[in-house]
């Protein structure tokens, strides 16, 4: 039987953990009892170098629960990408499928075991999808919703509204341990596995307790990094905007002329505008060029697996 480790970065979770770890201990239970996961499955918690004392809290959990309840601590403050990515690597050792869930609780817990029946029919990314943001403020909804879109137009494959309340099997896991990279956005760098996925929709709820540790700042940094370590599409964009300015020079160029044998210029108006615009145009289009290089260069040194191979047939011996 397959053994689930549940992985939950946890900063400054003090008030929240107890109440997850029983939550998440309760889910384990309930899925060993109907013979969906083996019984030693365990929660693993990863203290993102918390200040209160949230880590002692963990200590103390595994003592009553060394079974089910494991811990990682990291040295300091990394950030919830990174203490993410070191519990799924730590668990990926020590399980055959893992779920990431936030210490929270605003992921519904009871939808894992709807995550553990797809991978046991074969899926080995289930992503948890929120079906609603009721609970989220309207400032939050907005941004967050602008922002998936505007990572679908910079060509970015995420899936819409999920966060990092995920299942990945071993091989995925073990997968994504071959991208290299060092700035992470983990949701949009999933679905660059392959393999077969699902999702899960639920509804999510406020927060239990304790604050949220993503102010505006971090979703702004994390909306950048996102696109900026996925995508080479805004300077391709700029190639685009040194082109169109090139094109504008040639309009301009036909005004200014026009201008100039009809008589109402200023002298020497013509040849500051012609040279304004398409040295303007020439120089974004160089810039966008030179980009299309670093672009490369960018990608070439992440270093990603090329592919990944799900089957081979062939012919037995
Ligand atoms: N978290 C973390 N390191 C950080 C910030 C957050 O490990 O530097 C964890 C946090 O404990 C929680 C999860 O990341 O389990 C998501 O944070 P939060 O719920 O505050 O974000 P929100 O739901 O408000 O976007
Ligand atoms: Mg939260």
């Amino acid at each position: 039987m397959d053994k689930l480790a549940i992985v939950v970065p946890c900063y400054n979770e003090e008030p929240m953990l107890k109440i997850s770890s029983e939550a998440l201990r309760g889910v384990l239970d309930d899925l060993v009892a109907k013979g969906k996961i083996s019984p030693d499955s365990f929660v693993l918690f990863v203290n993102d170098g918390s200040k209160d004392r949230t880590w002692d809290l963990i200590e103390e959990e595994h003592k009553l629960y060394p079974k089910q309840v494991c811990g990682v601590k990291l040295a300091g403050n990394v950030g919830h990408q990174y203490a993410l990515t070191a519990g799924l690597l730590t668990a990926k050792d020590m399980s055959d499928v893992t779920v990431s869930i936030d210490a929270d609780l605003q992921d519904d817990v009871a939808v894992i075991e709807e995550m553990i029946d797809k991978f046991h029919a074969g899926c080995d990314i289930v992503y948890g999808v929120r079906r609603e943001r009721k609970t989220d403020t309207f400032f939050k909804r907005t941004t967050a919703q602008g922002f998936y879109k505007m990572m679908d137009m910079m060509g970015v494959k995420t899936i819409y509204n999920h966060a990092d309340f995920r299942l990945m099997s071993k091989r995925a896991v073990e997968q994504f341990s071959q991208y290299k990279e060092t700035n992470l956005y983990l949701r949009g760098m999933m679905p660059l596995i392959g393999y077969q996925t699902d999702s899960v929709y639920y509804d999510r709820k406020e927060r239990v307790a304790g604050e949220s540790k993503y102010p505006l700042k971090k979703m702004l940094a994390l909306a950048f990094n996102g696109i900026s370590s996925l995508s080479v599409k805004p300077i391709t964009l700029i190639l685009g905007l040194g082109l169109l300015i090139i094109g504008i020079s040639v309009l301009a160029a036909l005004y200014a002329l026009i201008s100039y044998f009809t008589g109402h210029v200023v002298p020497g108006w013509t040849s500051l505008i012609l040279s304004i615009w398409f040295l303007g145009g020439l120089q974004l289009l160089a810039i966008g060029l030179v980009g299309q290089y670093i672009g490369k260069i960018y990608i070439e040194v992440k270093h990603r697996p090329r592919y990944n191979i799900e089957k081979i047939l062939q012919s037995e011996e």
